[in-house]
């Protein structure tokens, strides 16, 4: 079997796995981390499958550095974030754990500021969906 068709995110890209997405075109797709560190956590990833930033084409890795700007953009004028995080982690010892390379965009707020060692916040359907509205208006 082609290891795409198991891909956890390859399968969210080709819309067989449901997600909360902020952002769609021909080469990335970006959607709310299902276990977000603060409010409106965006994950925007390449919908060709790469293992990781080390082996992404140049191409796409620009391409998805674009989109990542915009969500930060977004997650400023629509979500009152003071301030963005955006990190993408190499392999299993820096915290990997989905091996599709995907970009980490994460608000942060000046009332609490990130510390990426605790736990991922619970946020229920109804305000996931505002909150994937809200980023959308600004995109
Ligand atoms: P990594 O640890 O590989 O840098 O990041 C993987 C991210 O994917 C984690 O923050 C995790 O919460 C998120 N994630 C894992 N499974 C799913 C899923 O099924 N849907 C969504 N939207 N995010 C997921
Ligand atoms: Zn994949």
């Amino acid at each position: 079997m082609d290891h795409t068709e198991s891909c956890l995110f390859c399968r969210i890209a080709r819309g067989e796995i449901p997600s909360y997405k902020v952002y769609e075109d021909n080469l990335a797709i970006a959607f709310l981390d299902i276990s977000p560190a603060s409010r409106g956590h965006t994950l925007v990833l390449p919908k060709e499958h790469c293992r990781d930033f080390t082996s992404c084409p140049k191409d796409l890795l620009d391409h998805c550095f674009e989109v990542a700007q915009t969500i930060a953009q977004a997650q400023i004028a629509q979500l009152g974030a003071t301030g963005v995080n955006v990190l993408t982690n190499v392999g299993p010892s820096a915290g990997q754990s989905v091996f599709h390379f995907h970009i980490h965009v994460i608000p942060s707020y000046r009332e609490k500021v990130l510390d990426l060692t605790t736990k991922p916040l619970a946020i229920a359907d109804k305000e996931m969906l505002l909150l994937q509205d809200e980023i959308k208006k600004a995109i």
